[in-house]
């Protein structure tokens, strides 16, 4: 099984998505990855997800990545009686610290730091800013609000407070017991929830210690201003574009998604753009034609992965999601224009063997009719490098590591490939051949470009390229003389 398309699905799971047979659906349909929201449902309710991922795995031999997303400290309403209310504009509504669970009038918010900050005329906006509340008066545990903007309020809706300064840790203590119960489960990455500085990605890093690669999320002005620190630190990026539209005005999101994913590309880290993608499927199995328009927007602008939320984990039609996800991906990637776009906004500083061998690659593609680019690596380093180069052909990335490929697959352009060893190097071009015809990229009459670092098995000495056909028969002959 092989995805026709350069750019990555993440999808994530919630209630509408927990089953074998959905998440296998969304897999076929074109999940690469799946997020688990630490924010939402229980351990158990993460572990049944997990477990059915690792099955999906096992039962397609496709490796899958898994994204763990930690709330960080967000804000959030408490839960309903009824799991949700219509709060209608002019109305009153309260929060408060009381645990009763909510009703039309009130609801729990468990958060006595923005009770103290609060003043009257301040605005409480919930839900990624769809609803607004304005504080008519408060104290030390509640705030009477009037609706100004009014909408549907539901169980642990997200509550930002735009004009006040909270003092944040940047791990809470749920945070902490989440990241080693996730950790020590198993997942690919980590996405941090309002990173605003380069330690706060450190400190993740220490928690896990190298159990999952870390991605930061871009939600708070103080990240976007301190992106390149932040970047260097991170494996991966988020634009995380519902609490940044929140935190920001609207307006300013799409020059900052256009600059994090070119930072993001030159770093050759993969970046997800996020929130709201395709938000209209959650209730309607087609989108609007400017969802679509948003999701090919961020593939022209060559982001390595688009993400459903709500609309995979919440929505009546996740699998129609996906499905137009991949359709957006496939009708972008084969117009010409995408080609030269992408190739305009190549940027790579090159000052390493390893680049200039990915660089010769990817002119290779360009120039002969080559049908993919192999690639042996131990940790992805290479591979990544590839990616960033976002060559005309895919990419198939063969390692022994099953970590490895699983990271991987939030990488554009990448197709995961778990292979022995290799000592020898005529034996790992055997392998890339093999696994080129296997998966559809080459017949045996067609050729590919094979990169290795030999000796083998160290990483970061990437030093050969091959030409190589995929025929056996010649690839014994050329490598014996
Ligand atoms: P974040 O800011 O981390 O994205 P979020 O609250 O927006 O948090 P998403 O994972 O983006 O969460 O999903 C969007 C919505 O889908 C949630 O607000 C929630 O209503 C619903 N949802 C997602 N996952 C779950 C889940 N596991 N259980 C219940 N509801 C969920
Ligand atoms: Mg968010
Ligand atoms: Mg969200």
């Amino acid at each position: 099984m092989r995805r026709l398309r350069n750019v990555k699905i993440v999808a994530t799971l919630g209630p509408a998505s927990s089953s074998y047979e959905t998440i296998r659906a969304l897999f076929e349909a074109g999940a690469d990855v799946f997020r688990l929201n630490m924010s939402h449902g229980s351990h158990d309710d993460i572990r049944a997800r997990h477990e059915i991922i690792r099955k999906i795995e096992a039962d397609t031999g496709r490796p899958i990545g898994i994204l763990a997303d930690l709330q960080g400290p967000k804000l959030r309403v408490g839960t309903f009686a009824n799991g949700s209310e219509e709060l209608d504009i002019g109305t009153k509504f309260r929060m408060d610290l009381s645990d009763a669970p909510g009703d039309a009038t009130r609801v729990n918010l468990p958060h006595p730091e923005i009770f103290a900050a609060l003043e009257p005329g301040s605005t409480l906006l919930v839900n990624d800013g769809k609803i607004r509340l304005l504080v008519d008066d408060c104290g030390p545990d509640f705030a009477n609000c009037t609706v100004t903007v009014g909408g549907t309020i539901s169980n642990r809706k997200g509550v930002n407070v735009p004009d006040v300064v909270l003092p944040l840790a940047a791990l809470s203590a749920k945070d902490r017991k989440d990241l080693e119960f996730i950790c020590d489960l198993g997942c690919d990455w980590l996405a941090l929830s309002f990173v605003q500085r380069p330690e706060d990605v450190i400190e993740a890093r220490d928690l896990a210690k190298g159990r999952a690669a870390i991605l930061s999320k871009i939600e708070k002005p103080a990240a976007v201003h301190a992106y390149d620190a932040i970047l260097d630190v991170s494996d991966g990026i988020m634009v995380a574009r519902g609490d940044l539209g929140v935190e920001l005005p609207v307006h300013a999101v799409p020059p900052i998604q256009k600059r994090l994913i070119r930072g993001a590309r030159a770093a050759a880290k993969p970046v997800i753009v996020a929130t709201q993608m395709l938000e209209s499927m959650i209730e309607s199995p087609v989108p609007t034609r400017a969802e679509v328009s948003d999701v090919a927007t961020a593939i022209y602008e060559g982001a390595d992965a688009v993400m459903l939320s709500a609309e995979s984990a919440a929505g009546q039609y996740p699998i129609e999601a996906v499905t137009t996800m991949n359709n957006v991906a496939i009708s972008v990637e084969s117009d010409r224009t995408y080609r030269d776009v992408i190739e305009a906004s190549r940027t790579a500083k090159r000052q390493t063997v390893a680049d200039a061998i990915v660089a010769a690659a990817r002119e290779i593609a360009e120039t002969t009719p080559v049908r993919a680019i192999c690639c042996f690596s131990q940790t992805g380093t290479t591979v990544s490098l590839v990616a960033r180069e976002r060559p005309r052909v895919p990419i198939l990335a063969l390692t022994p590591l099953m970590d490895t490929a699983r990271r991987l697959c939030l990488t554009w352009g990448t197709h995961c490939v778990i292979t022995e060893e290799q000592d020898r190097f005529k034996g790992a071009v055997i392998a890339a051949a093999r696994a080129a015809r296997k998966y559809d990229f080459a017949t045996e009459k067609e050729q590919i470009v094979v990169t290795a670092g030999v000796p083998f098995n160290k990483s970061g000495t990437t030093n050969i390229l091959r030409v190589a056909p995929c025929d056996e028969k010649l690839i014994y002959k050329a490598e014996t003389e």
